[in-house]
């Protein structure tokens, strides 16, 4: 599902802080753009998570198509309001 503007803005800030010009594993451009937020499976429930609080984010490689995808329970900023789901492991 795609990212809602305050997504893109969280998520483009958290990759520029972490991996500043980071040339592409496959072609070594550094041409990236932001995907899709692709929602992960919840096995107890048996459905798929589409609130946008979890999920894998795309950063796609605009030269070669390679896809990196980040976890967005690692960004901090992500979705600020509580959820009722713990993040304890
Ligand atoms: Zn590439």
């Amino acid at each position: 599902m795609k990212l809602s503007a305050e997504q893109q803005a969280v998520f483009s800030d958290w990759v520029r802080q972490k991996m500043e010009h980071h040339a592409c594993s496959l072609c070594q451009a550094n041409q990236w753009k932001i995907g899709e937020l692709m929602p992960t499976h919840d096995a107890a429930a048996d459905e798929f998570d589409v609130t946008g609080e979890h999920g894998l984010a795309q950063l796609i490689c605009q030269n070669c198509g390679n896809v990196l995808l980040f976890d967005v329970r690692c960004i901090k900023e992500w979705g600020q309001h509580d959820t009722t789901h713990s993040t304890v492991m």
